[in-house]
């Protein structure tokens, strides 16, 4: 069976008793929180919610071979399900969330990190700090409602690159554009309580950031654990059944196409070789995973437990 006849075959809208085990999960599982194993600080994934995405937001994937990839992995470019992914941190004395999700603005399929973190067993009020990777609205939407800031006691840290870009027009094109809103209002909510940063320090006692440019200008991930670390690696990845096998698939939102690619090269280089797992924000819930060498390339497997 020839791989194009096999992607034709599933040129329909595909039904719910079709759907992939990884769609289905990634569908089943909003408000909801799951611990990750690490060694210091407890982690959990909070399930926002996820986004039904057609194939226009990644433009560079080949037909056939793409969709041999997602349904091997359980998905259909059909019919793309991308899970919006935050992650809490809790620390001695301060609970840190790493993105905030999307918001309510677009219905009932996003918008429940708040839940999630209460499905954590811990209160949304009690969030001392934020810790955005980037400012994007599926990321940074969640921040706000109504131009008041839906964590009032937290501190947001973000990169000085990250805010510098979001108030320079002259450097967003149309795409980046159409962000703009949901990254200057979470600057404005929060404007007393910003702490930008420099990456490649400690942001807090046992997270470490570091540089991850490309997607935006000041994307950053934050790394916690010793013995099995996890860094939470934004949007260097969307689709990791795609883009590992083929980095060279970038996504609709990267803003500088070839600096995201190096980005994600680099960082799949280092982490086969170290065994350092990733997440992400758009990784199949609960979002997880570790990077593997093969004979005939990398591949990646489920690292949450
Ligand atoms: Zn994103």
């Amino acid at each position: 069976m020839s791989p194009a006849w096999r992607w034709a075959s599933f040129n329909q809208t595909i039904r719910a008793s079709e759907m992939g085990e990884t769609t289905k999960r990634i569908r089943s599982a909003m408000g909801q929180a799951m611990q990750i194993a690490v060694d210091g600080p407890k982690l959990f994934a909070l399930a926002d919610g996820y986004l039904d995405m057609d194939l226009s937001r990644f433009p560079d994937v080949v037909r056939g071979i793409g969709d041999d990839l997602a349904i091997a992995d359980g998905q259909d470019l059909n019919d793309m399900t991308l899970s919006v992914n935050a992650f809490l941190i809790e620390l001695p004395g301060r609970l840190c969330l790493v993105d905030a999700g999307d918001g309510t603005r677009r219905g009932a399929s996003l918008g429940h990190v708040r839940n999630a973190i209460r499905a954590a067993g811990f209160d949304p009020e009690d969030v001392t700090d934020l810790l955005m990777t980037h400012l994007h609205g599926d990321h940074a939407a969640g921040l706000v409602e109504g131009g008041k800031a839906l964590f009032p006691q937290a501190d947001l840290h973000v990169s000085a690159e990250e805010v510098r870009f979001w108030n320079t027009p002259d450097e967003h094109d149309a795409i980046q554009a159409t962000q703009v809103p949901f990254a200057l209002a979470a600057l404005q909510a929060y404007r007393e309580r910003v702490k930008t940063l420099e990456p490649g320090g400690e942001v807090l006692p046992g997270i470490s950031t570091q540089a991850l440019p490309g997607h935006t200008p000041g994307q950053i991930g934050y790394r916690i654990g010793q013995a099995n670390p996890v860094l939470i690696s934004a949007d260097v990845l969307h689709l990791p059944a795609l883009q590992i096998k083929h980095p060279e698939w970038g996504f609709l939102f990267d803003a500088n196409k070839a600096r995201a690619l190096q980005t994600r090269l680099d960082l799949m280089a280092a982490v086969s070789e170290s065994g350092l797992r990733l997440a992400g924000a758009h990784i199949p819930f609960p979002g997880v995973i570790r990077v593997l060498k093969q004979e005939d390339g990398l591949t990646f497997e489920r690292a949450d437990s």
